[in-house]
């Protein structure tokens, strides 16, 4: 418990609210929404955690971090020692601070939500974060581990591999990344838009593990220009981390029509390509008036908000359930109808139509109701009968979810597969072939960026484990401040 308030005075102080771009001045703006907590904000915010023994937060948190003693650490003012705990577990608090759905991971557990609201455990976690990228001058430099000797590959540069290289070379191991694109960061990079996650902080985390001697080789496509066979002639142990960036197609009529888009090919060029933000963009994207977004998750409302911000008067979430079963971070939801995004709910596209000269100008939709719960647990969608109707759009987005990519598995027979094409590994992340591992979202099919940066430190244990016998391993660095 916090000394300075009895815990009457304790339980009485509200949640704090972060404060937020003017919702009219970001429908153009692809400034960060959410601006962070102040130094007093952020001190009120953390005396309002109880400090339980039980600690329920830490056991909703895939990576386990140590909630109570972080926010401890930052209420004492001893903020060094709050960023050491912090880092201990995760390796991007700063990125985790602003994406992770911690309404349904720790926070869900918080003990305060029984009779009220949740400490703010990802607004606390990115102002510990976001303090060590303004202080780093204050920390000591994390010390370089002696080397061990062994070389070890990671392929793909997302959340896993990054946390996976990290990992490895505290270790003392020699990493080198290989990814398939010209820049790091995999989806936080190329996906997630700026207005949610700024680019420089995935900027910051690549320069603190080539601080700690990782590699990264951009533009090789493993299972192209290298193949895994190769990787396992060069390097000791092999940690794939591709990633599911496959787009799932819709399979209705007019699907290759001209202004349509899968959303991955859309953020890509937006948030990669600098595409409608910039006069030289090699890749442009075109944006109508009326542009309709298909899908109802994390990826679907990127779309349409940027979409919005590109300049579509009207922007619509097409989504065939209810607003109720949106997997959508909650906070994205509100901030999308904010921001003049219209949900058209209980609706599904039939086919896209166009124009004599083949550009999209609307789908056709039938309403939907909620029937039996379905596998997912979530009402199962059914058509409502003579329900049709038109949708006037001039750009169509699928966004309705991806699959892993067969690049690189296709090349690799003897790599065993699951049926929906993900990576099968066994409990230490360990693939059908010795030496292999595996994690993220090509093991998961498209999950969240904490549940792929665990299976990343996983790996790299197990890893390290495995390759142990033959080194006189150095004990892991941590972060002394
Ligand atoms: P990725 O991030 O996909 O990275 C894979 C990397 O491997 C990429 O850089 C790719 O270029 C590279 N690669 C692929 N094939 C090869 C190859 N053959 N050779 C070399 N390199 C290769 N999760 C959340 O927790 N919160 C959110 O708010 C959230 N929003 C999202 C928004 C969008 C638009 C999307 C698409 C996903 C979102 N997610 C979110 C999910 C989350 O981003 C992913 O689960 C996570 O990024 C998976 O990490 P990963 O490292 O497995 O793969
Ligand atoms: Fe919560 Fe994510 Fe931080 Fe874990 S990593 S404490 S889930 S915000």
């Amino acid at each position: 418990m916090n000394d300075s308030l009895s815990l009457k005075e304790q339980r009485a102080v509200p949640r704090v609210l972060m404060h937020e771009l003017a919702a009219e001045e970001r429908q153009h703006s692809f400034a960060e929404v959410n601006s962070g907590l102040t130094a007093e904000q952020a001190l009120s915010e953390a005396a309002r955690c109880l400090q339980c023994k039980t600690r329920p937060c830490v056991s909703g948190c895939p990576v386990g971090v140590s909630i109570p003693e972080f926010i401890a650490a930052l209420s004492s003012g001893d903020l060094p020692r709050s960023v050491q705990i912090l880092r201990r577990d995760n390796a991007l608090p700063a990125v985790c601070g602003r994406v992770c759905p911690q309404e349904i991971q720790c926070e869900a557990h918080c003990v305060r939500k029984k009779n009220g609201e949740a400490v703010a455990i990802g607004y606390l976690e990115r102002y510990v974060a976001d303090w060590e990228m303004n202080n780093r001058k204050l920390l000591l430099t994390e010390p370089v581990p002696s080397p061990t000797g062994k070389k070890i590959v990671v392929v793909g540069s997302g959340p896993a591999g990054l946390t996976a290289a990290g990992e490895l070379a505290r270790y003392g191991h020699a990493v080198t990344i290989f990814e398939a694109l010209h820049d790091c960061g995999g989806v936080l990079r190329y996906g997630i838009p700026e207005f949610r996650l700024p680019k420089m902080i995935v900027d910051e985390e690549m320069a603190h593990l080539s601080a700690l001697g990782v590699v990264i080789e951009y533009n090789v496509i493993i299972g192209k220009t290298l193949s895994l066979s190769d990787l396992q002639e060069q390097f000791d142990a092999i940690f794939i981390a591709n990633g599911a960036g496959l787009p799932r197609m819709l399979q209705i009529p007019g699907e290759n029509l001209k202004g349509v888009y899968t959303a991955n090919e859309f953020l890509t060029r937006v948030n990669l390509m600098e595409a409608g933000r910039s006069n030289n963009s090699m890749t442009p994207v075109i944006i109508r008036r009326e542009v309709a977004v298909i899908g109802g998750g994390n990826t679907a409302i990127d779309c349409v908000r940027t979409a919005r911000r590109l300049g579509a008067e009207r922007a619509m979430l097409v989504y065939r359930r209810s607003e109720a079963e949106m997997p959508a971070r909650t906070e994205e939801v509100r901030h999308a109808r904010e921001e003049g995004i219209e949900f058209v709910m209980l609706t599904a596209p039939t086919a896209i139509l166009s124009t004599k000269e083949g550009w999209v100008s609307a789908l056709t939709c039938v309403k939907m109701k909620l029937g039996e719960p379905d596998a997912s647990g979530r009402q199962r969608p059914e058509v409502v009968e003579g329900s049709d109707f038109q949708l006037s759009a001039g750009v169509v987005i699928n966004a309705v979810g991806a699959a892993p990519n067969p690049l690189l598995s296709a090349t690799v027979p003897d790599l065993p597969l699951n049926k929906s094409g993900t990576i099968m590994i066994d409990s230490s992340g360990e693939t059908g072939i010795h030496g292999v591992f595996a994690g993220g979202d090509i093991v998961r099919g498209g999950a969240t960026v904490i549940l792929a940066m665990g299976d990343g430190k996983r790996a790299a244990a197990a890893i390290h484990s495995s390759l142990s016998a033959h080194i006189s391993h150095p004990d892991k660095h941590c972060f002394h401040a």
